[in-house]
């Protein structure tokens, strides 16, 4: 058993050694001298286990410390078992580490640990195959240095990791990364890549088929309706009948129009932010097509700034406009008041549609820009909604960097709005004709 620590089996010891000097001083008259001696021999012996100490730290080549008596012995104890504890706790941590690296050996990423300039840390095996890093000849070289993409390069020094980025894999020009930096902890990066090839080709693969089938359906559409005008005319057709199958092949070609348009804004990345569009004019016209579908059971009222215009696309704000004012004509009752307006407001320009129409319970609000997303199916069917009008808003004002803003009261009314960012707005200039 370890002699341990006790402070008072210190003290104990040391009086007991200078009252056995004391008494043996008393006894022979020399009292003084006899603690003198007794403290010059305590310090021979401490003196002696100093340097035994001293020694088996800088010389020594055991592991463990020498054996100590007296009051030395539980020091040297206790060294001894601070190694122990040490040890243990190394292996625990290793075996720890171990156990992460195995798991992120598992990962279907590859996974990167980098030090704040990107110097590597750590990689998995497949950061060796996607990103050609090779582990550990690679250790504390900087990444960039490595994946040399001018994008990448950008990226990691940006310090903006908000969005990933996407880049062709060093394995082979044909794959797709998906590009994913993380900061954690004091300085810390980590980075993660996922081969998203055959997500993006999937996604290609449905916008293609999409744009396709539309495209096809189109011209047999038209030459129905051609027909049925035709059979419209002639006296011994049963009136009923052709009616319900013009109807039905219009809202058929609406649905293919509204398809068509969606798979061109989807595919149409970027927009020329040097175009001009006259909005006085857009807005006006729109809100003409709308008093038109109305046929005068709404009030429809138009605000707009004469002098704001934008920059963009002009053929998907227009989408992205009408289907708004659309919208609210299909969706408020006879009476209802709709106003549509363009402003300038706090620096941005803001278009909203209020209606004073039936209103959207705050459940469905999150999923109406989804494609075929009705809340009412049949109540849409009578508009000849499809559910794809707002799915188009969506991507024609992501392109625009803006985003649909929806409030609604259910019985009361909505508003729809969003806001173009001041470097796409100009209050200036007018409009080249
Ligand atoms: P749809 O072609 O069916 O109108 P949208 O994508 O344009 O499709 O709209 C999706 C759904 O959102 C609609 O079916 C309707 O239920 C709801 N909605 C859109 N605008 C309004 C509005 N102004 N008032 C009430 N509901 C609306």
């Amino acid at each position: 058993m370890f002699e341990e620590y006790s402070g008072y089996r210190l003290a104990g010891r040391l009086a007991l050694w200078f009252s056995l000097w004391a008494v043996v001083g008393l006894l022979v008259g020399q009292l003084l001298l006899l603690l003198f001696a007794g403290s010059l021999v305590l310090l021979g012996y401490h003196y002696r286990h100093l340097s035994r100490l001293a020694h088996w730290l800088w010389k020594d080549r055991r592991l463990t410390p020498p054996h100590g008596s007296g009051s030395w012995e539980p020091i040297f104890n206790g060294i001894y078992r601070l190694q122990g504890k040490n040890r243990r706790r190394r292996s625990q941590l290793a075996r720890l580490l171990s156990r992460f690296r195995e798991g992120a050996e598992a990962l279907p990423d590859a996974a990167v640990v980098m030090g704040h300039e990107g110097e590597i840390a750590w990689c998995n095996k497949l950061a060796e195959l996607h990103l050609g890093i090779h582990w550990p000849q690679d250790a504390g070289q900087r990444i960039d240095n490595l994946i040399r993409y001018p994008k990448f390069s950008k990226y990691l020094h940006n310090n903006r990791y908000d969005e990933p980025i996407e880049m062709a894999s060093a394995a082979s020009d044909a794959r797709l990364l998906e590009i994913r930096i993380m900061a954690y902890g004091d300085n810390q990066k980590l980075l993660l890549a996922r081969d998203v090839t055959r997500l993006r080709q999937l996604e290609q693969m449905r916008r293609d088929f999409v744009a396709n089938v539309s495209h096809e359906l189109k011209t047999p559409l038209t030459v129905l309706q051609g027909y049925l005008e035709i059979m419209s005319m002639m006296p011994a057709q049963d009136e009923k009948q052709v009616q319900a199958m013009t109807d039905q092949t219009l809202r058929m070609k609406g649905l293919v129009d509204q398809l068509l348009t969606l798979s061109k804004i989807e595919v149409s990345t970027e927009v020329d932010p040097a175009r001009r569009i006259a909005m006085g004019l857009l807005l006006e016209q729109v809100a003409e097509e709308a008093r038109a579908v109305s046929a005068g059971r709404h009030t429809i009222s138009v605000e707009i700034d004469p002098a704001l215009d934008m920059f963009g696309d002009e053929l998907q704000i227009r989408s992205a406009c009408a289907n708004l004012v659309q919208n609210a004509v299909n969706y408020t009752p006879e009476g209802g008041q709709i106003r549509v307006s363009w402003r300038h407001r706090e620096g941005v320009g803001r278009f909203e549609v209020q209606d004073s129409g039936e209103g959207i319970a705050p459940e469905h609000l999150p999923r109406l820009t989804e494609r075929f997303y009705r809340v009412d199916r049949a109540r849409s069917r009578q508009t000849g909604g499809s559910g794809l009008g707002l799915a188009i808003v969506k991507h024609a004002l992501n392109h625009h960097n803006s985003h649909l803003e929806i409030q609604s009261v259910p019985g009361e009314g909505s508003t729809f709005g969003f806001s173009i960012p001041s470097n796409l707005i100009s209050a200036q200039q007018p409009a080249r004709a």
